[in-house]
């Protein structure tokens, strides 16, 4: 994948073997990931993981995910630097409470469609069987049931919403 970091291999270091003041080998195993025209990357992850840790881990890994093993690693080691405490939990914390959030907001749009859908209905059925009276006490009852359907609805949603955390687990 990043075949530029193993081809300077020799003349200049990858960024990992530049960092541990070490001989960047033909085979080194940070090389493709850590190239030399990228030096903070590496020093984020040696910090939290330590390099012979994310030696071991990448060469338990068949090659196609190493790439991928080492952007997760970037980003948790980044993560975990900007916020000692809850590192990349803290990401996770934040995105989990946007989905409460919005499902919540969702729930609600859901509701008001169906409390409209049923006064649409109550409306379209009183002018179907008195077409002369619009305000005819039967599309008042219809409305009043459409009402409590709606606030059922929303009771439901507060129930649902803030119940499971993450923290639960
Ligand atoms: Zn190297």
């Amino acid at each position: 994948m990043k075949e530029i970091g193993r081809k300077q291999g020799a003349a200049s270091p990858c960024a990992a073997c530049k960092l541990l003041r070490r001989r960047c080998a033909q085979d080194c195993v940070f090389a493709p990931y850590f190239p030399a025209d990228e030096p903070h990357k590496f020093a984020n992850v040696h910090k939290v993981f330590g390099a012979s840790n994310v030696s071991k881990m990448l060469q338990e890994l068949p090659e196609h995910q190493r790439g991928d093993a080492v952007s997760s690693m970037v980003y948790e080691a980044n993560a975990r630097v900007r916020d000692p405490v809850y590192g990349c939990v803290g990401a996770i914390s934040s995105l989990q409470q946007q989905v409460d959030v919005l499902q919540t907001q969702l729930a609600v749009a859901q509701a008001e469609a169906v409390h409209l859908r049923v006064r649409q209905t109550a409306t379209s059925s009183s002018l179907w069987n008195s077409p002369t009276n619009s305000g005819s006490p039967s599309s008042k009852i219809m409305e009043s049931q459409a009402n409590s359907i709606f606030e059922m609805d929303m009771v439901v949603v507060d129930h649902t919403s803030y119940g499971d955390s993450m923290w639960s687990c």
